[in-house]
């Protein structure tokens, strides 16, 4: 098993706890060959969870279709809360590779930019629906030092972490 593999792993691991209505998605950051954080989404601590109605965006995709509207979510990205909980127990992140089940969004690349993340390896695509912010979405991507790469490998779990909307148990 190759390093990416192994770290990839690790993140569908994480990702099994992800508590949100879309995509399941979780994360590890790696330092000197060193998980030192890692992160699946789900909302804020202490509010109710995303899979039980407790985000309003996620829950109305009538209003909010698969990939937009992130600004009124309250849902953390696993690759944020990576990052969040690395600077509540003091980790530094800068120069770390972070691996994510799935190709980090705007957000999460902007965040990881600032932070000095050098690299991210993905495993599944993600894309903005609206051509010219894809572009500008690619843009910022191409802006981090050691650039975004896919990493190929099977994953047991894709159908039910890649499905836009799972059903709530009472709908
Ligand atoms: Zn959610
Ligand atoms: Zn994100």
């Amino acid at each position: 098993m190759s390093r990416d593999e192994y770290y990839m792993n690790i993140a569908m691991a994480v990702r099994k706890k992800a508590n949100c209505l879309g995509r399941k998605v979780g994360a590890v950051i790696v330092r000197e060959n060193r998980i030192i954080s890692t992160g699946y989404n789900g909302t804020p601590e202490g509010m109710v969870n995303c899979t039980d109605g407790g985000c309003v965006r996620c829950r109305d995709r009538a209003t909010y279709q698969a990939s937009v509207g992130y600004d009124v979510c309250i849902c953390v990205h696993a690759e944020q809360n990576a990052l969040i909980t690395a600077a509540r127990f003091g980790n530094a992140v800068e120069d770390a590779i972070v691996y994510s089940t799935l190709r980090p969004c705007f957000d999460c690349t902007k965040a990881m930019l600032q932070a000095r993340v050098t690299s991210i390896h993905y495993l599944h695509n993600w894309h903005h629906p609206i051509g010219a912010l894809q572009d500008q979405y690619e843009l910022l991507q191409r802006s981090l030092r050691g650039g975004v790469h896919q990493v190929t490998m099977h994953d047991p779990e894709a159908d039910w972490a890649n499905a836009k909307l799972t059903p709530t148990p009472d709908q």
